[in-house]
């Protein structure tokens, strides 16, 4: 009876001994566009490797949804995606939070600088397998070991140690910052003075808006790169800023810093990208491009807008000033010569076609801030929505509304015209976010914050 119980065992054993060795690495899936060629270069393999590692004779014959085996990553696995990098997150955070040995992933990535991630990164993630869904910083204590830690926080020490990517060592350096589960909302590397900070979307681009969303007791103040972020209180701990990212701003890295009120800084680089503007020559009267005209009128707008109102008052998505929006003469963001000039400037509104008696509609609720005659705007009009939110109606034969009116959605404020330098009547529309003008179409379409 004894013997037959340990030869069962015995062949169980062997059994599971005997199955066929199932290949390690992680698998990224095809999708339309791909090549073998670009898969090997994403990943830092050769085309040869990938052929080999997946049993594929004809390198031209992959398609879309098949499973690549990813060759040179062991000890890695599950299905590879792409992601942007959040605000506040590093190598470790993302190692913690998809349960990947942190050099691992930095080797998949090419990360140079562990932290020096950007903030909008792609960056390919293993999908995630028992990684911790959710994390807190902890500073070691002096002289504390990673067994006694990881019994205070009642986990494995491997768990621990394997989560943070170093694995092998007994003792922490005093001070040093370790990630455990915890209960913190959002796992990211962000100092827990400054709480969660939510970027929407999380990839910036050109001419378009930036909500950056504060979860923190504690009071915070913010740039991105010179531009000082308007912060706004929005309840019990929560604040708010959004702020335009200029049409013209380079395309590539800028510094978002956050500081807490007793001087903490947080800092980490933001992708912005390219708004993919197009380019257009046009002909005006020269006066209109004269800096005596310009400037004063330009300061006049910028001290107008710059103003937070800490109300909000518009709600949901902006409608459209007229009735008559399937087609436009001319798109917010288009890189402009004027009278043969380089591409110096750039379109600051969307433009709408009509007539002099075509009507001029209020987008949302709002107070009226400035209605005036400007040389260069001709009649303006420029509504103030709250939380540093402002839309401009440039050009009008006749406005309607006077500074301190409030106007409600589809108000009738004024009529278009040919007033200003223009090439014949239309709306030119803006909107205004922390200063700076954006495309007035994201706010037809999406609903900020
Ligand atoms: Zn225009």
């Amino acid at each position: 009876m004894r013997i037959s119980a340990i030869l069962i065992a015995l062949s169980l054993w062997g059994g599971l001994a005997l199955a066929p060795a199932k290949q390690d690495g992680p698998v990224y899936v095809v999708e339309a566009g791909d090549s073998l060629f670009s898969i090997a270069q994403i990943f830092g393999t050769t085309v040869e490797e990938l052929a080999e590692a997946n049993q594929i004779e004809d390198p031209s014959a992959i398609f879309p949804g098949q499973a690549l085996l990813i060759p040179g990553y062991e000890g890695l696995g599950g299905t590879l995606e792409f992601n942007p990098v959040r605000y506040g997150e590093t190598l470790s955070s993302l190692a913690l939070r998809y349960g990947q040995p942190k050099d691992q992933l930095g080797r998949l990535n090419r990360v140079l600088n562990p932290q020096r991630l950007y903030s909008g990164q792609p960056f390919v993630f293993p999908e995630r397998i028992g990684g911790m869904p959710t994390s807190q910083r902890i500073t070691s204590l002096h002289g504390q070991s990673m067994f006694e830690l990881s019994s205070e926080l009642g986990m494995d020490s491997w768990v621990l140690a394997h989560g943070n990517g170093i694995e092998g060592r007994r003792w922490l350096v005093p001070g040093e910052l370790v990630y455990a589960p915890g209960d913190q909302s959002a796992t990211t590397a962000l100092p827990p003075e400054f709480g969660t900070v939510t970027l929407t979307p999380d990839r910036a681009t050109q001419g378009r808006t930036l909500s950056v969303q504060l979860e923190s007791p504690n009071e915070i103040t913010g740039r991105l790169g010179d531009r000082q972020l308007k912060v706004i209180a929005t309840g019990e701990g929560l604040a708010l800023a959004l702020q335009g990212v200029h049409a013209l701003e380079e395309p590539g890295l800028v510094e978002l810093e956050l500081v807490v009120d007793d001087g903490m800084r947080y800092s980490q680089p933001l992708l912005i990208r390219d708004g993919g503007y197009g380019q257009e020559y046009l002909q005006v009267p020269p006066e209109t491009l004269d800096p005596a005209n310009t400037e004063p009128e330009d300061q006049l707008i910028a001290s107008v807008v710059s103003q937070v109102t800490p109300e909000k008052l518009w709600e949901g998505t902006f409608a459209y000033p007229s009735t008559y929006f399937e087609t436009f003469p001319s798109f917010f963001g288009t890189r402009r010569s004027y009278n043969g000039s380089d591409f110096i400037y750039y379109h600051t509104g969307l433009d709408l076609f009509g007539s002099s008696s075509t009507p001029v509609l209020a987008p949302a609720i709002g107070r009226v801030a400035l209605s005036e005659f400007l040389t260069v705007r001709g009649n303006v009009t420029y509504i103030d929505h709250g939380w540093g939110v402002y839309t401009g109606y440039l050009h009008q034969s006749e406005s309607l509304v006077k500074p301190g009116d409030i106007v409600e959605p589809g108000q009738t404020i004024g009529y278009m015209g040919g007033t200003g330098r223009v090439t014949g009547p239309h709306l030119h529309w803006e909107v205004w976010v922390g200063g700076v003008p954006v495309d007035p179409v994201e706010w037809t379409l999406a609903e900020f914050p």
